[in-house]
């Protein structure tokens, strides 16, 4: 089974990418973001949670978003493969996802780490607020999220780089070319 961690900071191309990754390889996605919108459209207790830690920029506590990817996990049948976006943000998520792979005889096959300059992640959120009208693509969140990301998840790279799963693939240019660097790193699985 496939099990790919799609990486990178907010704005990367990750759903994006996820998306044409689905297509072509026939895997599940689970985004977590798109998990924890969903809880608050549907006005759920986790949605009200979820949603004061989303409007600052900030993570949920790893013990609650550990416990939902592993619920959502558990929901998945029949799958061919899974691409976790958005999730692992922390150490101690990505040790808790090696460990609940583990326990289901898995484990994560590749990390692919969209890299794209920050004034462009920038550039591309506040275009993506005023597109799909996601409340945290504000400049004052959006810069939250980027310090965010730069203290608490992107030490990941360096974990991932460590277990020998790390690639890193160009996120600028156009998506065809950025899928066809992921297709190829996947095939190779
Ligand atoms: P995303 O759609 O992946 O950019 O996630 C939007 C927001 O959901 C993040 O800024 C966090 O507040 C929350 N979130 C999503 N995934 C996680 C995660 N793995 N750990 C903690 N918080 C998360």
């Amino acid at each position: 089974m496939l099990n790919i961690v799609i990486f990178g900071a907010p704005g990367s191309g990750k759903g994006t990418q996820s998306a044409m990754i689905v297509e072509r390889f026939g895997v599940n996605h689970i985004s977590t973001g798109d998990v924890l919108r969903n809880e608050i459209k549907n006005g759920t207790e986790l949605g009200k949670v979820a949603k004061g830690y989303i409007d600052q920029g900030q993570l949920l506590p790893d013990a609650l978003i550990i416990d939902i990817l592993a619920s959502v996990l558990d929901g998945l049948k029949d799958s061919k493969g899974v691409i976790f976006d958005g999730f692992p943000r922390t150490i101690p998520q990505a040790e808790a996802l090696k460990k609940m792979l583990a326990e289901r005889g898995q484990q994560v096959s590749a990390m692919l780490d969209l890299d794209v300059p920050e004034a462009e992640l920038i550039d591309r959120l506040i275009k993506r607020g005023q597109d799909a009208g996601r409340a945290d693509d504000n400049l004052e969140t959006i810069k939250k999220r980027l310090v965010v990301y730069n203290e608490q998840t992107s030490p990941l790279k360096d974990y991932y780089k460590t277990e020998g799963l790390y690639n890193h693939i160009n996120g600028v240019g156009a998506l065809d070319d950025i899928f066809n660097e992921i297709a190829a790193v996947i095939s190779k699985l």
